[in-house]
């Protein structure tokens, strides 16, 4: 594909960073991954941040630091990766969904309070709830949080899409109606560390437990109850953790990254621009923005009339060098999750918008002209219907 969706942006800089760091004493465990922690954590403006090797291994250690098990219940939106929903099920916990808002492509916040009533009723509250900034732009967090303190849930932003995005003037990352906030730095995504994920808090207990969960369940402090043990060579498991560690190649990258974050996001805001002005004419649904939200767009999703054009255009682009993309095929479609009783129709929001949805080129190094030929070759699609 010469165009694709989306891709990573390296430079010298990055190249340099990752070349000393392989020079070092530390290829891991070293001084990088703290330091990235710190750098992430200022940016959002949040108190703590915890690195690890994917945002799929954040999401599950933050479903099992605020403790969700057996009996308890998650939901998220069914228009995302399938990673938001497994994380649950990885944690043994049942997973349900709230239907997306049919403009914001988001968790819908009166789909939820009406499904909070009626869960309410049943004494089936979940545990945890997952709204997932679809694209880049922020859910409706002040809804969202004002119903976690009428029902009690916890609160985890699957932020993936989101890294740079604000919400309210305000960076998404800094947790205000939050417990913990997730990035993803998979290539893809707005800054890459190759794989990497990183869980923002501003609760001290939640990040020590998802440092622990991140490596082993093992710490090197002494408790209380075990005094046999005390020399330099002193560890202890207190927990069942797994190694879901992120390197210190992986976060320096990560930090020269960030150092360029604003760039990126900004790049891709004009890039949505030019999108916006040149498709405005066309007989398709542009992302519309909404006010307090400053998108990220990791996507440029737009709505064809139907899915037959869908299916064409997306055929046609491809033909082109286009890399055209699908996001999402809702998850509660996927054959694993109609295995657990999960139905077509179950969620007609999220299935209606997947018939139609378009994913456009966007990213850092996508040029005028290259953008220019999406355009034009759009239009064309558009007017052989
Ligand atoms: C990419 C993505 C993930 C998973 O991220 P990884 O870093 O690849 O594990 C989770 N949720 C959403 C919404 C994503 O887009």
């Amino acid at each position: 594909m010469s165009i694709p969706y989306g891709r990573q942006s390296i430079n010298q800089q990055d190249i340099d960073a990752v070349v000393d760091v392989l020079k070092s004493d530390f290829l891991t465990q070293g001084p990088k991954v703290p330091e990235f922690e710190v750098k992430m954590a200022v940016y959002c403006g949040a108190e703590y941040g915890v690195a690890v090797n994917s945002a799929t291994s954040a999401l599950h250690i933050a479903c099992l630091a605020l403790g969700l098990g057996k009996d308890d219940f998650l939901w998220t939106s069914p228009n995302t990766f399938v990673a938001s929903a497994n994380v649950g099920l990885l944690c043994g916990a049942q997973v349900d969904f709230v239907d997306i808002d049919s403009s914001t492509y988001n968790m819908c916040p009166i789909e939820l309070e009406n499904k909070l009533k009626q869960a309410e009723s049943k004494g089936v509250l979940p545990k945890i709830v997952m709204p997932v900034h679809f694209a880049g732009q922020s859910c409706d967090m002040q809804a969202i949080y004002r119903l976690s303190k009428q029902y009690g849930f916890a609160i985890i932003e699957d932020a993936s899409h989101a890294v740079g995005a604000s919400y309210l003037d305000q960076k998404i990352g800094n947790c205000r109606y939050s417990d913990i906030t997730v990035f993803s730095f998979h290539p893809v995504k707005i800054i890459t560390t190759a794989e990497g994920g990183l869980a923002t808090t501003n609760n001290k207990d939640i990040a020590e437990r998802m440092r622990l969960l991140r490596a082993h369940g093992v710490r090197k402090k002494q408790s209380d109850n075990n005094h046999s043990f005390n020399g330099d060579w002193f560890y202890e498991q207190i927990t069942l953790g797994m190694n879901y560690r992120m390197s210190d190649v992986q976060a320096t990258l990560g930090i020269s990254q960030l150092s360029r974050v604003d760039e990126f996001v900004n790049k891709r805001q004009e890039l949505a621009s030019n999108y916006f002005k040149e498709l405005s004419t066309c007989p398709i649904t542009l992302p519309e923005q909404f006010k307090g939200t400053y998108s990220s767009f990791h996507l440029f999703p737009i709505q064809l009339k139907n899915s037959i054009v869908r299916k064409s255009v997306f055929e046609h682009m491809r033909k082109k060098g286009i890399g055209v993309q699908v996001h999402y095929i809702p998850v509660h479609r996927q054959p694993f999750y109609n295995n657990l009783g999960f139905n077509k129709g179950d969620f007609p929001n999220s299935e209606n918008y997947y018939e139609k949805v378009l994913s456009l080129p966007i990213y850092k190094a996508l040029n005028d002209s290259d953008q220019s030929f999406v355009i034009d070759t759009l239009k064309e699609c558009l007017s052989a219907e």
